[in-house]
């Protein structure tokens, strides 16, 4: 879908990760996905009367090797708010948050895509805590129509951080583009697992539309958490559709809160939009305030790893890779690291090939990833490069792949053992060139005549003939002979 004619769509996302912490934020509580419920909790993530929060370090360091990652500034000094609301999974009665200084300021990050880089600016990154789980019993789990609602707190407390864009975007393909680059990043970071099936990586987008060519604000609604690009690309696409009809028809959008539906498409309201004022943003007094060591911020700068991105780009202009192959080699960092390590001893994009394509395709069905395999990278080069000088043919290559994968055996220890390497009785090769002459006897009239590129022919056919067992020198070296050419 293409954004209707004479608008222009001004998009900006907020997405909360949850920290790959082995705690929560404020408590000693293990993080957990799928445990049975309320099994991690403790006073202080259960709100009793009394507790004391304590910063977990760890997400500090998240946080600031996140912010340096997407070109922020980290903050001299931050602060940590109470945001109040009531809802029966918060359980104080409020979050703790960041309001008006956050940890991580002002960045900007570029987007690789298929056609090229846009920038997107970072406006901030803050550390919050995550809400307890609301579980509603009937009606599909779904809030509306429920029987009853429990609350489990075992999520309650994991360490949030809220990373929000400014409003840079313009399409909701773009959109998708940015926050698939964010979540490979906070992933190579090793920041969080970014699952949005599992609610680690949460997104919102706020959209506004406004006529072509004019650069005021229109209002704007915030569509809340979509849990997949798929949704996020179709939900900013309806809403976009959605106010341009509101305003074509002489109508005002109202500031609210959206959600989209995915199976009808349909946008419904949520509530109308709370300003910073609702929330009652108050000092949380039972915290100090963050004031990272300067020489520990720039130790985290300096062991940042090379992430995806970095690695996409630096192989597009090294090795030549396309935009598909660096994408889909780049992570995770074991698959990168296997794939580099084949392109150091072979052709690149014939070991871009081969670990996309046959390698990872025979390994699947074994259940092993490249670098758990028993195919190093040292056998996979190998195998290229016995294929590259003509000593396998491709199918034979697959053959002979299919037998280091099970046994670890080096390709030419295969080869020798299976006899598929190339045949060494020379008798058995004039025997074969003199037929291939007799059987082609046109390419052969025009090999005498001078033709000297038809030596190439009819080396493929004895490769053909013997299944990549020949040695395509020494063929050659025949056919010209048998040809009266003189030997190069
Ligand atoms: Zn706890």
């Amino acid at each position: 879908m293409s954004v209707p004619a004479g608008w222009e769509p001004v998009i900006g996302i907020e997405i909360h990760v949850q920290l790959a912490t082995r705690t929560k934020m404020f408590c000693g509580c293990a993080l957990s996905f799928g445990d049975p419920p309320n099994t991690h909790t403790c006073p202080v993530c259960l709100a009793h009367p009394g507790v004391l929060p304590v910063l977990n370090r760890e997400a500090v360091r998240l946080a600031v090797i996140t912010g340096l990652a997407l070109g922020c500034a980290i903050a001299p000094r931050s602060e940590f708010h109470r945001k109040n609301y009531f809802y029966p999974d918060l359980s104080k009665a409020y979050q703790i948050s960041q309001y008006d200084e956050p940890i991580c300021i002002g960045g900007r990050v570029q987007v690789l895509t298929a056609d090229g880089e846009f920038e997107v600016g970072i406006t901030r990154a803050h550390l919050e805590e995550d809400a307890a789980k609301l579980v509603h019993a009937g009606a599909d789990g779904r809030r509306a129509g429920a029987e009853s609602s429990s609350v489990d707190f075992n999520r309650g407390g994991t360490p949030l951080l809220e990373i929000v864009t400014e409003p840079d975007l313009r399409t909701a393909a773009d959109a998708g583009a940015f926050l698939r680059q964010l979540r490979s990043t906070l992933r190579g970071l090793g920041v969080s697992d970014c699952n949005m099936e599992e609610g680690s990586m949460r997104a919102d987008a706020n959209v506004s539309v406004r006529r072509a060519g004019t650069t005021g604000l229109g209002t704007k609604t915030e569509l809340k958490n979509m849990n997949s690009f798929r949704f996020l690309e179709r939900g900013i696409e309806a809403e976009i559709a959605r106010q341009v009809e509101i305003l074509e028809d002489g109508g005002e959008i109202s500031q609210e809160t959206l959600h989209f539906d995915p199976e009808s498409g349909e946008i419904h309201s949520l509530r109308s939009k709370e300003e910073a004022h609702d929330y009652r943003y108050l000092p949380e007094p039972d915290l100090v305030d963050i004031v990272p060591d300067r020489a520990w911020v720039e130790e985290l700068r300096a062991g940042l790893p090379e992430v995806p991105v970095d690695r996409r780009r630096r192989w597009m202009r090294d090795l030549d890779l396309n935009f598909e192959d660096a994408e889909v080699l780049a992570e995770p960092a074991e698959l990168a690291g296997y794939f580099e390590q084949v392109a150091a001893a072979s052709d690149a994009q014939s070991a871009a090939n081969w670990v996309r394509g046959e390698l990872r395709a025979q390994l699947r069905e074994r259940g092993e990833e490249p670098w758990e395999s028993l195919v190093t990278p040292t056998h996979l080069a190998e195998l290229i490069g016995l294929i590259d000088d003509r000593t396998l043919s491709v199918p034979l290559a697959k053959e002979v792949l299919a037998d280091v994968a099970a046994s670890g055996a080096a390709p030419r220890a295969v080869i020798e053992e299976k006899g598929l390497g190339q045949i060494s009785d020379e008798g058995e090769l004039v025997t074969l060139v003199e037929k291939l002459i007799a059987d082609n006897p046109g390419q052969a009239e025009q090999l005498r005549g001078g033709k000297d590129k038809l030596v190439g022919f009819f080396v493929g056919q004895a490769m053909k003939a013997t299944g990549g067992r020949a040695d395509p020198a020494r063929v050659g070296e025949l056919v010209r002979e048998r040809s009266g050419l003189p030997p190069q």
